[in-house]
């Protein structure tokens, strides 16, 4: 940017794993007049909207949506379905994990935390030693990320399953699926998952302020004898309402058209191809970051997140000055460093509306801050990026396959 420059031009490069970039279309949806929430233009919107995030989490239960960030949800999905004094098996994949650890234990749980060094994401092994430990059946519920925001690793949600059932564990599958909805594969039914935490802001490319729970019968049931107190996060008097396109309160009205807009936007693209996307655009930025010969935070190649990418800055580099440099001069947000590596790392977001070009630019963007930080490294990493995906349009089935 000109320095004493009042203004920068052209669009903020927003590269942080979220919130994302809102599309033209969805702007559009949202911005029209207020309608009556209990009136029938609004119940018509509400059931399409109802209808079309069973689509995404790939249920046929019910899924229930608030109007709250994911932290809402996250909280949903405990006090509807726990009892005071409750173990819960939590693991610290990183910032996002040990927040829900602590949510845990603010709402009188007894979280049993997996600890790990932040650069890998849940083991399956681990959880299924814990659960065979537990003789007498007293955790309640596993709760882990299928993304963790903080670090980029994702983990395998099926094998968490295949672990509770190898134990023959009886506890509740809650899963913080927030950074990877709409990004990477999910399946709440296939997985066996009985509570799904989403929010909107990722993904379904809405801004914040929405989040969801998608639940099993067995999290349903779950909830007629939990004890925990729940007012505004009920799902009993959600699911009634909901049942007439309603709310039990007012809802963000204008964000349910923004996301019925933004479901319809998915499935024009294809899910899968929306899948296939993100992938394509997280190894294209592993790729630049080992060009330039960077550490990837995560260290656990099967575990790579496919919408954001945490890179380390060698030793005696401070990541936050990078990023205010970068932002500074390039105009471009990247995500921060969490615990133990504070200041030591930045996070490349690669979700949502986003596509080759987008993330050629702020990978263009991140090879020059690096230079003028005087951060050492390699040349080359965008052109390397580039090489990847050209080849990977070249023979899609190919890339598909890698
Ligand atoms: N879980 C994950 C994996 C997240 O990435 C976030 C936020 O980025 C949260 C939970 C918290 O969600 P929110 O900030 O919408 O409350």
């Amino acid at each position: 940017m000109a320095q004493n420059s009042a203004r920068q031009a052209g669009r903020h490069f927003l590269q942080i794993p979220g919130p994302t970039p809102v599309p033209d279309r969805i702007l559009r949806a949202l911005d029209r007049p207020v309608i009556d929430h209990r009136g029938p233009e609004f119940a018509k919107v509400t059931k399409r909207a109802l209808e079309g995030i069973k689509t995404i989490f790939k249920t046929t239960n019910p899924v229930i949506i608030f109007t709250a960030t994911g932290t809402g949800a996250w909280e949903a999905a405990l006090t509807n379905t726990l009892s005071p004094g409750d173990r819960v098996l939590m693991v610290e994949t990183g910032q996002f994990g040990t927040l829900w650890k602590k949510m845990a234990e603010r709402m009188g749980l007894k979280p049993e935390f997996i600890t790990t060094d932040w650069r890998h994401g849940a083991d399956p092994k681990a959880i299924e030693a814990k659960l065979r430990e537990d003789k007498n059946k007293e955790i309640k519920a596993v709760c882990v990320l299928h993304n963790e925001t903080s670090t980029g690793a994702l983990t395998p949600i099926a094998e968490i399953r295949k672990a509770i059932d190898a134990a023959g564990h009886p506890a509740l599958f809650l899963v913080d699926t927030i950074s990877s909805l709409a990004s990477a594969d999910y399946r709440h039914d296939e997985w066996g998952v009985d509570v799904s935490v989403g929010g909107a802001q990722k993904g379904l490319m809405l801004p914040p302020g929405m989040s969801f729970n998608a639940i099993s019968d067995k999290a349903l049931k779950a909830s007629q004898t939990s004890k925990l107190p729940k007012s505004f996060f009920a799902w009993d008097d959600m699911l009634n309402m909901n049942k007439v396109g309603f709310f039990p309160y007012t809802p963000a009205t204008l964000m349910i058209h923004g996301l019925v807009e933004g479901i319809e936007m998915l499935h024009e693209e294809g899910l899968d191809n929306v899948f296939a996307r993100h992938k394509r655009l997280a190894e294209a930025t592993r790729i630049a970051v080992k060009t330039w010969g960077l550490e990837n935070l995560n260290k656990n190649a099967a575990q790579v997140s496919p919408t954001i990418t945490a890179i380390l800055l060698p030793e005696g580099h401070d990541a936050d000055k990078f990023r205010a440099l970068a932002l500074e001069t390039f105009n471009i947000s990247y995500g921060a460093s969490f615990g133990p590596y504070a200041g030591k790392y930045f996070r490349i977001g690669h979700l949502g509306d986003i596509n080759d070009g987008t993330l050629l630019g702020a990978l263009s963007i991140t090879e020059m801050a690096l230079s003028l930080a005087g951060v050492p490294h390699k040349k080359g990493g965008v052109q390397a990026a580039m090489d990847f995906i050209t080849a990977a349009h070249a023979d899609p089935k190919k890339a598909a396959a890698e």
